[in-house]
């Protein structure tokens, strides 16, 4: 437990103890967001200066754009898919353009989206030509026949909306291709690649209007196969929100995540049990560990409060709100 709490601490400090004292003093934010673009193996050492630059970058990017939406008194759920659709099209990571390759080459998108007010949710997976799966899931989520759809169906039910399509090499880069190529090594040699599935991106957020929405969004990872779906699109699992609880999403191994139940059960854990967001997340962190996932989540309470658990050693992360509080981190330690 000690260690997500170090994580925790580590995130805020120096730079941001004073946001942190304004955080547990001050009144609760009126509104409150936190992002990741991915958990996972992620050494000081391995990350060029050019590296840690661009990604601070992109997420300070995607912070902004989501404090002035919420600012100006935006609802969760546009600031939800404002940070994810932005993160989507950043090839940086593994969302959208930029997305890890299946076995064979391909693209297949996983995305959910849910509102805490209603419990409304959508979701899609295995997708391959939208630009923005996330925006497939709110359309799923609208049109509320269904909550979760995927592969061909999906993109057909897709054909009636108005969405973007993209061919799918539009969304595969370079790096995505080598790590393809290192993770087909890999399986032949049994060795252990961690970066096969660095990059998922996700938001949470509360609004002015005390409303809560998660989302998340991903290409899975590195060479999945026989349609592979992962905890991101699973309602529950990767993405939850509820305005009595929290919202979360979570990135990491999916399987374990799919198998405690992570997002949900945080929520439940505050509800029943009275937990504020770290506690909750660092107990379902452990649960993962324990399964022998890895991974993290982002957290917001109905008061705006944010939290980070991982336990790996790094994962991308910011997070803004009302009370000033701005910040972005990478690592863990
Ligand atoms: N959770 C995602 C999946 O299992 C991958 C990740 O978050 O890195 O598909």
């Amino acid at each position: 437990m000690l260690r997500y709490a170090i994580a925790f601490l580590a995130f805020l400090l120096p730079a941001t103890a004073a946001a942190h004292d304004h955080d547990h003093d001050g009144e609760p934010a009126s509104w409150s967001i936190a992002i990741h673009g991915g958990a996972g193996t992620l050494e000081r050492s391995a990350m060029t200066p050019e590296r840690e630059a661009a990604y601070t970058a992109s997420l300070q990017a995607a912070l902004d754009a989501v404090a002035e939406i919420l600012r100006a008194g935006g609802t969760a759920e546009d600031a939800v898919i404002a940070a994810i659709t932005l993160m989507e099209d950043d090839p940086l990571f593994n969302a959208g353009r930029g997305a890890v390759l299946t076995f064979d080459g391909g693209i297949s998108h996983d995305a959910s989206l849910m509102l805490g007010d209603s419990r409304a949710a959508g979701a899609v997976a295995g997708i391959s030509d939208v630009r923005h799966p996330i925006l497939l899931a709110r359309e799923v989520m609208r049109d509320g026949r269904h909550v979760f759809l995927s592969g061909e169906g999906a993109e057909e039910f897709a054909d009636d909306t108005e969405l973007e399509r993209m061919d799918s090499e539009w969304f595969v880069t370079e790096p995505r291709a080598r790590a393809l190529e290192r993770f087909r090594q890999s399986v032949v040699s049994h060795a252990d690649d961690d970066e096969h599935r660095f990059g998922t991106v996700g938001a949470v957020v509360r609004d002015m209007h005390g409303n809560l929405a998660a989302g998340t969004s991903t290409g899975g990872m590195t060479g999945k196969r026989w349609d592979r779906i992962g905890d991101s699109p699973v309602i529950g699992a990767g993405t939850y929100a509820d305005n009595r609880s929290c919202a979360v999403s979570a990135t990491g191994s999916g399987e374990y995540f799919i198998r405690a139940v992570v997002a949900k059960s945080i929520c439940d854990l505050m509800l029943l049990s009275g937990m504020g967001p770290m506690e909750a997340g660092d107990n379902l962190m452990a649960e993962v560990e324990e399964l022998g996932g890895s991974g993290g989540v982002i957290v917001v309470s109905p008061s705006g409060e944010t939290a980070f658990s991982f336990n790996t050693s790094g994962m991308y992360r910011g997070r803004a709100d009302s009370t000033g509080v701005n910040e972005v981190g990478i690592f863990g330690d």
